[in-house]
């Protein structure tokens, strides 16, 4: 039954798929740590391409780097009523600053003495750090816009995890901005959300996904709203790939942050945050792997050309590996990453299989006969095709190739999410679409706006809002009709559906 690698098929167990895929193609492995894991190499490298490209448009959207604490006193934790509401039922804390060998039997026990005066939360989310800092430095509307982003690993002790894509402790980014107006905090939000999120998200990874605002019930704990992005996996379920939050003036109100404006009176500060995660990692995996393994847009593959020469003797290889070198050389100078597979113990099958389970978008078999006709084979990872193709010819192709996949592949998921996709109007059939226990697509239907019903609806269901859409995908999405539950007006229809 199972495909290969032992890694059942996406349609046998779309969950051990994903499992396996994650550890088989060398990404991340589970560790000692209950909900922790460990990346990988080859899915750190897949990261950092990432933390990459999102840094580059931050930076030119005008955001600068810095690094805050990794642990908040308990008390500024307290300051903020929802935030803490939201976050302290997963909260690590410390609470001692050293061991001692434990007087009643073998090993170390916290030492009575060396307890903290005030226990220490590793953070979940930095805002109460941050805004405790931004006191000391914003006096004036001089002082704004703070523009400030970390890179971080952050805390939070989840339950149900699942490798990359919900781990109690994760690597992230979190950006917090201070602005002097309402207005501005909100194009700040905005910004985030369509110049470097939405961007990243569709340019990069080629995952199409659907910009709205978070309902009250689903907003991050002491946000003024939250801007959210869904994406869709292939089994149906959203992943909400990254939001931005307009905070409004809560923090500045609970760590009293007042600047001077330009009418010379005394305001709190009003302030943004935002945050994408190795979650992506994992929304990467879900949208475009297939059976065979990782399957990876050009743009953050590590290695985006594997050439695999071929020779049984000494001879055939010193040619093989000299025009291997020679195509890697020309490939690399137009800024690819490309690695010769020169191994000599494994066969090309097992090469072929071994990076295309690693997700590597254009595979380059060079062999001795194909070479005597001045020929090589150039594989597609997406769609498996394969062209014999004039060595002369072979540097332009795959540099064009990159372009083609990294389309396809968007196009791909963008026909996917379009083909599940459906607008409901009765809960006979709401209820029947969510009825089964995958995903089941993406719905728009009415609500009438209240938590009451959406509770209700996601209680019956497990299918929740993930977001109002910033724009309808469908010009009627916008129009006025009536709650799929309770029957009562709904302004416009909204985005439902199972979700990681
Ligand atoms: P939040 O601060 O809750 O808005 O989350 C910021 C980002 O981190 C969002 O893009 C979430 O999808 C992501 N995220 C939240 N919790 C986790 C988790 N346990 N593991 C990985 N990513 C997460």
């Amino acid at each position: 039954m199972s495909s290969n690698h032992g890694i059942p098929s996406r349609s046998e167990n779309y969950g051990e798929w994903y499992n396996q895929l994650v550890l088989k193609a060398d990404l991340a492995d589970h560790s000692a740590v209950r909900g922790c894991m460990v990346i990988k190499p080859h899915g750190y490298a897949l990261w950092e391409l990432m933390q990459r490209a999102l840094d580059d448009l931050f930076k030119e959207t005008g955001h600068v780097n810095a690094y805050f604490p990794l642990f908040i006193p308990k008390s500024f934790f307290e300051k903020e009523a929802e935030h803490v509401e939201g976050f302290a039922k997963e909260c690590a804390v410390v609470t001692h600053h050293r061991l001692k060998p434990n007087p009643n039997g073998p090993g170390l026990i916290p030492d009575p003495e060396a307890k903290l005066t005030e226990e220490l939360i590793v953070r979940p989310t930095s805002e109460t750090i941050i805004w405790n800092t931004y006191k000391d430095w914003i006096q004036s509307y001089r002082d704004l816009p703070l523009l400030i982003n970390q890179w971080a690993n952050v805390v939070r002790w989840e339950l149900r995890t699942k490798l990359f894509l919900r781990t109690a402790e994760f690597l992230w980014q979190e950006g917090h901005t201070a602005h002097a107006t309402h207005e501005e905090a909100e194009q700040e939000a905005l910004t985030i959300l369509h110049e470097c999120y939405g961007r990243f998200v569709e340019e990069w990874m080629a995952v199409p996904v659907i910009k709205g605002v978070k309902s009250e019930n689903e907003k991050f704990a002491g946000a003024d709203h939250t801007y959210t992005m869904e994406a869709m996996t292939q089994d149906l379920r959203a992943i909400q790939a990254g939001t931005s939050h307009h905070l409004g003036q809560a923090f500045a109100k609970a760590f009293d942050v007042k600047f001077v404006n330009k009418e010379n009176q005394l305001d709190y500060v009003y302030a943004t945050s935002w945050g994408v995660s190795t979650r992506l990692v994992g929304t990467l995996i879900m949208a475009h792997s297939d059976d065979k393994g990782l399957v990876c847009p050009p743009k953050l593959a590590p290695i985006q050309v594997v050439i695999v020469p071929m020779g049984r003797d000494e001879e055939t290889r010193e040619r093989t590996f000299g025009a291997s070198d020679t195509l890697a050389a020309e490939l690399k100078k137009l800024g690819l990453r490309v690695k010769v597979d020169k191994r000599e113990k494994e066969s090309p099958g097992f090469k072929y299989n071994y990076w295309e389970l690693r997700g590597v978008p254009v595979r380059v078999e060079v062999g001795p006969r194909d070479l005597d006709s001045g020929t090589v084979i150039v594989a597609r990872r997406d769609t498996g095709e394969k062209t014999t193709l004039p060595l002369g010819d072979v540097t332009a192709h795959v540099a064009g190739l990159m372009d083609e996949i990294q389309k396809s592949l968007f196009q791909r998921a963008l026909e996917m999410r379009e083909a599940n996709t459906k607008r409901v109007d009765t809960w006979e059939e709401f209820e029947s679409t969510f009825a089964g226990e995958g995903g089941a697509g993406f719905v728009l239907a009415h609500w009438d706006g209240t938590t009451e019903t959406e509770k209700a609806i996601s209680e019956q269901t497990k299918a929740t809002i993930r977001c109002i859409p910033l724009t309808a995908l469908d010009p009627s999405d916008d129009q006025p009709g009536v709650c799929v539950k309770s029957g009562k007006p709904s302004a416009r229809r909204v985005l439902f559906a199972k979700s990681y």
